[in-house]
């Protein structure tokens, strides 16, 4: 590409949207460009490197025995229905509907698509093992689309589905897939660790997360330097200490006055104790969902257009309950009562308070009624601890599980924090943050049971299908890899995925024997096989070096003020330091960096 003949705009301000550097530098260099928010066009530069990451994926993906198609974004719902997924998907689901009000979705993912496919062509064992995927644009009308591509609400994903006959087989193709994926981020040139996930809205049991490591991930994770334990912390479970007040009589349960105290801070203060001896409530409704209701989603062009996120009605109360100095996990709350994360909401208290008895700031587990109560299982080691009494300006002591409550859920429900106890061996955990980059997911027959896809087995016998999947997000991986890879001036490409490998800067343009020979490195270039730019603009020196810095290109080759000696300069963007050599010399360099991959 000579850039005296193209359109390539960067950028000498930043953008007023863009917050981190990946969203920054890829606007800067002209690689993206906004079309609405939350979607991105790619520009030369960045479908090229959009293309290396793909081409990477297809690859691993092709030699770990995968075979790629390609369906349509566009879903019918009916599938959706089949699954049981068109309700409880929520408000992420773009739904779209044809000339004759038939319901479509723009794929967010296509575990039906792909389930659908398989109950069609797969009837005998014979057929199986068998893994599809493709590569493909992905919608999701994210709440809070940010970041550029790291959260957007058009993304380019690589999704693949295997089917097997049973659960041995789906450990092996999950262990194939984890190989290849731990290849494929590699090839990219990421600092990632592989974690144990939440399967959220994909369901499944067994789940697995790459994260890409970075300051700006919104991907919490938590990992033991001992044992080599590794979750994001939403999945993280918690090792309850052992109840530390063993042999302590149980009191008697009081009511004391504590005027005002509505905190967990206030109360503990008041009372002279540790927050570690008081319990923290917090109060959830969930809502029905269209189905429950029987509301057709066409209703949504009642509230202009946008489906509502849920109803309004109610369709239970929870109160959950964890000890005053730990937080709640969200994810662990949502599995363990089995509801979809987007019906429940924290509840409007004075709502809550006529339906189940409870009173805002003084809510405690002892004294509620027509409610859901999940309750922590590290409270029921714990003796006689401080409680809300349901009474304005009052709370409990001697509060003991078992003897003056109980619950309908007892489970692990708090986040998980560095230095708490390691799941598997008890040292003190540490933390990280980054960016999910894929996951691996066991599903089992989740989806073959819903729709029906079976095959026959040696004895004849009708079987169900063993699912997994497998997905990497081909944007977002890019957006790691500049988060990762850049500098104050611009960004650092990796050699195998850059957009180009070279880029020849022409000092003087106007000096025909300085063009002459930066001519012949570009042709030399393209011919020993090195993807090469020529910058032949006519610019100043400086303009072109500083572009030349944003694009990231991994190779400079300058044409500058020793060509009269036949020297040109060589220097490696990610090194300050450049060498002198002749031409062939330069070309010669570039060839063995690009095919060694250094
Ligand atoms: P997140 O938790 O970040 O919302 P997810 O777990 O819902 O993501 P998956 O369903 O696992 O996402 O999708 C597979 C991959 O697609 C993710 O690992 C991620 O790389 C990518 N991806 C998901 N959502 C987005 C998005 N909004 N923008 C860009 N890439 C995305
Ligand atoms: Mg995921």
């Amino acid at each position: 590409m000579r850039l005296s003949q193209v359109h390539v705009k960067t950028l000498r301000e930043v953008p007023g949207e863009a917050e981190i550097p990946s969203h920054i530098w890829l606007l800067r260099a002209g690689m993206i460009r906004k079309m609405v928010s939350g979607v991105y066009g790619y520009m030369n530069m960045g479908w090229r490197t959009v293309r290396k990451i793909e081409q990477i994926v297809r690859e691993e993906m092709d030699a770990a025995g995968a075979m790629e198609i390609l369906m349509s974004p566009l879903q019918s719902a009916d599938l959706w229905r089949e699954s049981g997924r068109w309700s409880v998907y929520g408000p992420e689901m773009w739904r779209v509907r044809d000339r004759h009000a038939r319901e479509f979705c723009l794929g967010p993912t296509a575990e039906e698509v792909f389930t659908d496919i398989v109950r069609d062509e797969i009837t005998s064992h014979k057929q199986l093992p068998i893994n599809l995927y493709q590569i493909q644009t992905k919608y999701r009308d994210e709440a809070r689309p940010r970041y550029g591509l790291m959260r957007s609400r058009e993304f380019i994903m690589k999704d693949a589905y295997s089917f097997d006959k049973d659960s041995e087989g789906l450990a092996e193709s999950y262990r194939v897939m984890f190989g290849a994926y731990e290849r494929i981020f590699t090839r990219c040139g990421l600092d990632f660790r592989a974690v144990y996930a939440d399967s959220g809205a994909i369901g499944g049991n067994e789940s697995q997360e790459f994260v890409a490591l970075c300051e700006y991930g919104e991907s919490d994770i938590v990992h033991c330097g001992v044992c080599g334990f590794a979750a994001t912390a939403d999945q993280a479970g918690f090792r309850d200490e052992p109840a530390a007040l063993g042999d302590e009589p149980l009191e008697e349960m009081k009511e004391v006055n504590t005027p005002g105290a509505m905190t967990i801070e206030d109360v503990a203060a008041f009372l002279g104790v540790g927050k570690d001896r008081t319990i923290k409530a917090l109060l959830f409704a969930v809502y029905k969902d269209d189905e429950e209701i029987g509301r057709e989603t066409d209703d949504a062009d009642d509230v202009g257009g946008k489906a509502p996120a849920r109803s309004y009605e109610v369709s239970e109360y929870v109160c959950a309950f964890i000890r005053g100095d730990r937080e709640l996990n969200m994810t662990k709350l949502v599995n363990a009562l089995g509801v979809a994360e987007h019906l429940i909401e924290f509840a409007d208290e004075s709502l809550m308070s006529e339906a189940t008895g409870c009173v805002g700031g003084f809510t405690g587990p002892t004294c509620l009624h027509d409610c859901r109560i999940a309750v922590d299982s590290e409270l029921t080691g714990l003796k006689n601890l401080v409680a809300g009494a349901c009474r304005k300006d009052y709370h409990l002591t001697g509060v003991n599980y078992g003897r003056d409550y109980t619950a309908d859920i007892v489970t692990d429900l708090k986040l998980v924090r560095e230095g708490d106890p390691c799941p598997v061996c008890g040292a003190a955990l540490g933390s990280a943050r980054g960016i999910e980059v894929g996951q691996v997911f066991k599903l089992g027959t989740k989806y073959s049971e819903a729709m029906g896809a079976t095959y026959r087995d040696e004895n004849m016998e009708e079987q169900l299908i063993v699912m997994g999947c497998y997905g990497i997000g081909i944007t977002r991986t890019m957006s790691a890899i500049v988060e990762q890879n850049h500098d104050d001036k611009g960004i650092i490409w990796p050699i195998s995925v850059a957009p180009y490998h070279a880029i020849v800067t022409l000092a003087k343009p106007d000096d025909a024997v300085a063009l002459e020979m930066a001519e012949g490195i570009y042709k030399d270039l393209l011919v020993a096989g090195v993807e090469a730019v020529l910058d032949d603009r006519d610019e100043r020196a400086g303009v072109k070096f500083k572009d030349a810095d944003i694009f990231g290109i991994p190779i400079r080759i300058t044409v500058g003020r020793k060509y009269a000696d036949g020297i040109v300069e060589y220097k490696l963007r990610a090194q300050s330091e450049a060498s002198e050599m002749t031409p062939d010399e330069a070309v010669s360099h570039a060839a063995a960096a690009v095919h060694t991959g250094a």
